[in-house]
């Protein structure tokens, strides 16, 4: 018996048997899932030999494309010597050497490092480290967290709780915990913007401090809220005044780091101190295998450190420090070895002078990048925009997910002349095709 591959027989079965994430299924229907064959580069392709150039690089995790060459033959090596093995009460080499060398990559300053399975587990990870570590040195009544409007940091219970995108929040908002939630730096606001959100930041650690464990960011680009950019000044300022009040502060790196905004740390372009965890997660595999760290301080690490193991921090998952995915992170930090920021650098001049004659167009405004990441928004925008937006651009061989009524790129890192002025053709078109209707 052979499988009917065919695309509307698999799309028919998907939607039947799968249930898909982050989908209305009532409206999958309309916007049926595009059935992949194959990836190859920045390229898929479906069973009809359609291509489509994956521009939001899998929801931000492909960092070099497709069926990479390197990235396989690692984790291909790591199969077959070992796939997994518990790290509680084992080590093996591939954590260990991904350990010490994103702590290398601060300096030492985030010296320990605790694997999770995904990002919002690290952020699960990250809240509890923090309650905990305050705990441990008696300050027990520092339990209250702070993010930013439209932050996000996932979505499970405790993730969700600290992530003010109400699609995803509000259906489950009598189950969070409460957190405060303080004005975003928008860089669209201009510099008063920023001023005005460190001193809202100011005035509730003047009044909270106390209770507060953290403050949780998005160094850089608040990307799940259409790619929201601010100023490394502000993260400057947000570290001074966190160590002011005496919270912790927590870079939520899972989008942004990995050399997405041009350092391999957003946060380094702060130039200010270390923050107290730095969370990791999408593109640290390269798309490959799911995975996450939590690094941080010799300071926490050591305020856990007891006789008494309920002080010690006794979190797991299953698949905690998985070797293959451990293995495919490695064979990620050794493209950053050999240049990758500096191709990066290369690459993501080419998007912005690529895509500088869009900014042009009546309908778009604040066209702004940051590294390898653009975006534009998208004035008096159609009801629909994102859902209309992704599927005529199929039509273009692009595979784009708007969000709201920003368009973004988030390419994997293989943009070369021709691509790039492929993805501004294909961007421009598609908008255009959308706006006619
Ligand atoms: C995607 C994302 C998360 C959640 O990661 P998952 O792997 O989807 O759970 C958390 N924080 C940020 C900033 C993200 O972009």
């Amino acid at each position: 018996m052979s499988e009917n591959t065919s695309t509307q027989a698999l799309q028919q079965r998907s939607l039947a048997a799968v249930w898909h994430p982050c989908t209305q299924m009532a409206r999958a229907e309309l916007m049926p899932p595009l059935p992949i064959q194959r990836g190859e580069g920045a390229w898929l392709y479906d069973f009809e030999g359609n291509r489509y150039f994956d521009a939001n690089s899998s929801w931000w995790v492909n960092l070099f494309g497709h069926a990479d060459a390197q990235l396989n033959a690692a984790i291909k090596q790591q199969l077959d010597t070992l796939p997994h093995v518990m790290l509680a009460g084992c080590t093996h080499e591939p954590a260990v050497r991904l350990a010490e060398r994103l702590s290398a990559r601060t300096g030492g300053a985030l010296g320990h490092c605790f694997f999770g399975s995904d990002g919002a587990s690290a952020v699960e990870i990250a809240l509890k480290q923090s309650f905990h570590s305050w705990r441990n040195l008696g300050q027990v009544e520092k339990r209250e967290f702070v993010c930013l409007k439209n932050g996000y940091h996932g979505e499970t219970i405790g993730a969700l709780a600290v992530t003010d995108v109400a699609i995803f929040r509000d259906a489950y908002d009598p189950l969070l915990m409460r957190a405060h939630i303080v004005e975003s730096p928008d860089s669209r606001k201009g510099p008063e913007g920023q001023v005005k959100a460190l001193a809202a930041m100011r005035a509730l650690l003047e009044e909270r401090s106390a209770s507060v464990a953290a403050v949780i960011v998005e160094p850089l680009v608040q990307g799940a809220a259409g790619m929201v950019m601010h100023s490394p000044a502000y993260l400057r300022a947000l570290r001074a005044m966190t160590r002011e009040f005496g919270v912790h502060l927590i870079a939520d790196e899972i989008a942004v780091g990995c050399g997405r905004t041009g350092t391999f740390f957003a946060w380094e372009q702060s130039e200010a101190e270390w923050p107290d965890f730095i969370l990791l997660s999408k593109g640290i595999t390269g798309g490959t295998l799911p995975l996450s760290l939590v690094l941080t301080t010799e300071a926490i690490f050591k305020s856990f450190w007891s006789e008494d193991v309920t002080r010690g921090f006794l979190h797991s998952h299953s698949y905690t420090g998985n070797a293959l995915a451990c293995a495919a992170a490695n064979a990620v930090l050794d493209r950053f070895d050999a240049g990758q920021l500096e191709r990066n650098a290369a690459q993501s001049k080419l998007l912005g002078a690529a895509f500088a004659p869009l900014a042009e167009h009546e309908r778009v405004e604040q066209m702004r990048q940051r590294g390898m990441i653009l975006a534009f928004d998208v004035k008096d925008a159609p009801e629909r925009f994102a859902e209309k937006f992704h599927l005529a651009a199929r039509r273009h061989e692009l595979l784009i997910r708007p969000i709201g009524q920003t368009v973004y790129l988030m390419p994997p890192y293989l943009i070369g002349p021709a691509t790039a002025s492929f993805l501004a053709n294909a961007v421009t078109n598609t908008l255009n095709d959308v706006l006619s209707d």
